[in-house]
């Protein structure tokens, strides 16, 4: 570089050790009034490393955390690892080492990136979610569920990962397919661990008034929590005479009633006596009756198959509606008392509602195509304009209430005819385990009830077992490491000859351990808790730590976690504060997120795209401070940008201009603080409202103004707001050219007078072709005329003026005569 003032990589390092010697940012418990909880989403170490687009959330964080310091706030600002999961272990699985020990090396080389970017976090509070010493308090939270009813065992039909060879959680499952390989998930029955979310959805619902969080996430929990409110409705089937043998009709519901009813939910309860045939999931239990006997089981069954290989997304947003018709079967509608048809259908999926609808073709737009293209009746019960008709409105063709309005009625009619009012959630319950290795071991032990003499087999927790938590005192349950951590479909902890030492000597014999792990999401979902007491081998976190610290004041990441991180995490919180472990039940007080950085192509950085811009180059060209700078000014906080290297540059060339000027300015006195003072309230007003680009290309201004004019006495205040973006270098002037002994991190932040800059008089330099003639006192925010009237009263100033061809006004700085 040319012009180089200063050395960065000297300053860098020197000041890094600094910080961390004097422990600047170690917490510290003290007044509750003044603490602040600055959080980062964890990193999960991959093997890639840092690209440029990963520390702009951390950016934010250690702007927070350093500005709050220098507000004389007591902060919390911890960093971790999210190191079990799917990525970590097919990372280990490609490069042929266990994935502990390629955890560890990443984890070695994201520290060194983390700090070689001034980061100050509280090491001492670091976590590492792979580590026996915290997923110790992972299986304790899978314990306290378990023992409160919040976790079980259930035969689902799951989300299957055929790539990874596990299955995932719905939130893990984007478009169909999985989150992590992108291959599409089929979908496959078995017996797995699910916590009972669905049980908090209306305290998860009820939260989010009471958070300080971007709308849109907001938007998108609701959406995916999916309340609404409607009823069930109970359809009796019966065999259609024209199918049986003879000629008489047999009523199945002689042979026992309660299976042979179909129960619907609706929303629309309104407009049952339109309901001209119900529509059921294929996975819907009651077509596994053989009571049914349904005539064209075959092709039934043929349906059924063809659905197993569609994915819910898939199934909800195909044009083409196909279906079959149960044949030899028909349903009473209750209102109207006639006969419907019955068709199984993907459209209708199995995990909403019943699993069953009543078909309204006249009032939905899919129970219209479906019928138009099966040919069904369509019925009319509501007038309204054109068919399907979804608004509300007077009923017709609708017995004793034909001619009402349709709204009023809703419940009225659900009642009448045998129906419950019920409130229905999207939300399920979330699923995780896992069969794969690299987990926290789910801490559950099977005992037979009846003990055999033959040596025990592994039988999958079926009848006939006794299912218990491990007891505290023995928590870790240790993941073994004599296991062959390839994914074949079966959990890997089963071909450790380790993993079951010991269970039958204190369970009995017989007795064995679950073999799949925890879903990753399940560590992520308390890591805050533990913060604020990482060491404590007691307690998962005391109650006095989680008294002072708690709620995280200001968390930061990524948008793409909302249907899946932050609701497990304000899930968990719900829990524990049910179960009065927490004082508090939402984790997260204010939540932001920042935009992505694109390449400066504009696509997604990615290895396979060759367009990953690394942080290490740049730092060791450009420093440390110019990059976090320059994130910074890119452009709003939020927003989706694309790297631009020549940004890069001119942020760089900012601070060797600010640099030279407090070296050459440093003993001037202050001849109007004006400048000084609105810089410094523009910082402190967008540093709140995390205005970043904006502050930046304030300090930008305010450094090329200082150029111009000569105007002491702003070094000081300058290089303390400057401090929290460009660490490094503000703590060299501060110490070496400023002469102070202490860090500017332990200095005040600076105030600004209001009533200097709202009332003040500000010196407008007037200039000559650039070169200083004279000054001109005016009030601040004086326009261009008054100015040059000011300056045609001086004499001297005059000529210049008249002389001109022209001039450059610069408002409350400068008028330059050309
Ligand atoms: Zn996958």
């Amino acid at each position: 570089m040319k012009e180089e003032h200063f050395n960065h990589q000297t300053i860098e390092a020197k000041w890094q050790k600094y910080w961390s010697k004097e422990k600047l940012f170690t917490a510290k418990t003290g007044d509750k009034q003044s603490k602040v909880y600055v959080l980062d989403m964890f990193a999960y170490p991959s093997g890639d490393g840092l690209h440029v687009g990963h520390p702009k959330g951390y950016i934010a964080t250690d702007i927070f955390a350093r500005y709050y310091r220098m507000r004389g706030m007591n902060v919390l600002r911890p960093i971790g690892w999210d190191a079990f999961g799917l990525p970590a272990e097919n990372y280990a699985i490609k490069v042929g080492k266990p994935p502990a020990e390629t955890t560890e090396v990443n984890i070695k080389r994201f520290t060194k990136q983390l700090k070689s970017l001034g980061f100050v976090y509280d090491w001492e509070r670091e976590i590492n979610t792979s580590k026996p010493d915290y997923y110790k308090w992972t299986q304790w939270l899978f314990k306290i569920l378990y023992d409160n009813g919040y976790a079980y065992q259930k035969e689902a039909h799951a989300n299957w990962c055929p790539s990874d060879q596990t299955v995932l959680a719905n939130e893990q499952v984007v478009n169909g397919c999985c989150e992590r390989c992108g291959t599409q998930v089929e979908q496959k029955q078995l017996k797995q661990w699910f916590f009972k979310i669905t049980e908090f959805a209306e305290e998860l619902l009820a939260g989010l008034n009471k958070v300080d969080w971007p709308e849109s996430t907001k938007v998108g929990q609701r959406n995916w929590i999916g309340r609404s409110e409607g009823a069930s409705l109970k359809f009796q089937v019966v065999r259609h005479p024209e199918f049986i043998s003879g000629s008489k009709v047999e009523m199945l519901n002689q042979v026992q009633h309660d299976e042979l009813n179909i129960e619907v939910f609706t929303t629309r309860a309104d407009t049952i006596f339109g309901a001209t045939y119900l529509v059921l999931a294929p996975e819907h239990p009651i077509i596994k009756n053989e009571k049914l006997k349904i005539k064209n089981l075959e092709e039934v069954i043929q349906y059924i198959e063809t659905t197993k290989k569609k994915s819910e997304l898939e199934r909800q947003i195909q044009k083409e509606k196909t279906g079959v018709q149960l044949e030899g079967v028909m349903a009473i509608n209750p209102a109207t008392g006639q006969e419907i048809p019955i068709w199984i259908a993907d459209y209708v999926l199995m995990n909403y509602g019943t699993g069953a609808i009543m078909a309204v073709p006249a009032h939905d737009e899919r129970d219209f195509e479906f019928a138009k293209k099966f040919n069904l009746p369509i019925i009319r019960v509501i007038e309204g304009g054109e068919l399907p008709f979804v608004g509300q409105g007077q009923l017709v063709n609708s017995g004793i209430f034909s001619g009402k309005n349709s709204l009023a009625l809703m419940a009225d009619m659900a009642e009448k005819f045998g129906g419950k009012l019920k409130v229905q959630y999207k939300l399920h319950d979330w699923l995780i385990s896992r069969q794969r290795y690299w987990g926290a071991p789910i801490p559950v032990v099977y005992k037979p009830l009846e003990i055999s003499n033959s040596k025990s087999q592994i039988p999958n927790g079926e009848e006939g077992w006794k299912v218990v938590s491990v007891d505290e005192k023995d928590l870790p349950v240790m993941l073994p490491t004599d296991v062959d951590f390839k994914p074949t479909g079966e959990s890997p902890l089963a071909n450790s000859k380790t993993f079951q030492t010991g269970v039958e000597k204190k369970y009995g014999r017989g007795a064995y351990r679950e073999l799949d792990t925890m879903d990753t999401f399940v560590c992520s979902s308390w890591y805050f808790l533990r913060y604020c007491d990482s060491n404590n081998d007691k307690e998962f976190v005391s109650g006095k730590a989680l008294k002072y610290w708690m709620p995280v004041d200001l968390y930061i990441g990524g948008a793409e976690h909302t249907n899946g991180h932050l609701l497990y995490a304000r899930f968990i919180t719900k829990v524990l504060y049910k179960l009065g472990y927490l004082d508090f039940d939402e984790p997260f007080l204010k939540l932001r997120h920042q935009g992505l950085i694109l390449a400066p192509d504009g696509e997604k950085m990615s290895k396979s795209r060759g367009n990953v811009i690394n942080p290490d180059n740049l730092i060791a060209r450009y420093g440390a401070d110019t990059l976090r700078m320059y994130e910074m000014f890119m452009g709003p906080f939020d927003q989706t940008v694309a790297w631009d290297t020549n940004g890069v540059t001119g942020v760089r060339k900012f601070l060797e201009r600010a640099y030279k000027l407090v070296k050459d300015r440093k003993d001037e006195l202050a001849v109007d603080d004006v400048s000084i003072n609105r810089l410094v309230k523009k910082v402190t007003e967008d540093i709140a409202e995390m205005k970043f680009n904006t502050v930046v290309s304030s300090m930008m201004e305010f450094i090329n103004d200082m150029s111009r004019v000569p105007d002491g006495g702003w070094a000081e205040s300058f290089v303390q707001v400057l401090a929290p973006f460009a660490p490094h270098l503000a703590e060299e002037m501060w110490q070496n050219i400023l002469g102070y002994k202490t860090s500017v991190f332990e200095s005040a932040w600076p105030t600004f007078d209001k009533n200097k800059i709202a009332h003040s008089t500000v010196v407008i330099a007037v200039q000559e072709n650039g070169k200083l003639r004279g000054t001109v006192n005016l009030p601040a925010g004086a326009s261009k005329e008054d100015v040059l009237l000011a300056v045609n009263q001086d004499e001297r100033l005059a000529k210049i003026a008249k002389s001109a061809k022209r001039e450059i006004f610069v408002p409350d700085k400068i008028i330059n005569f050309i």
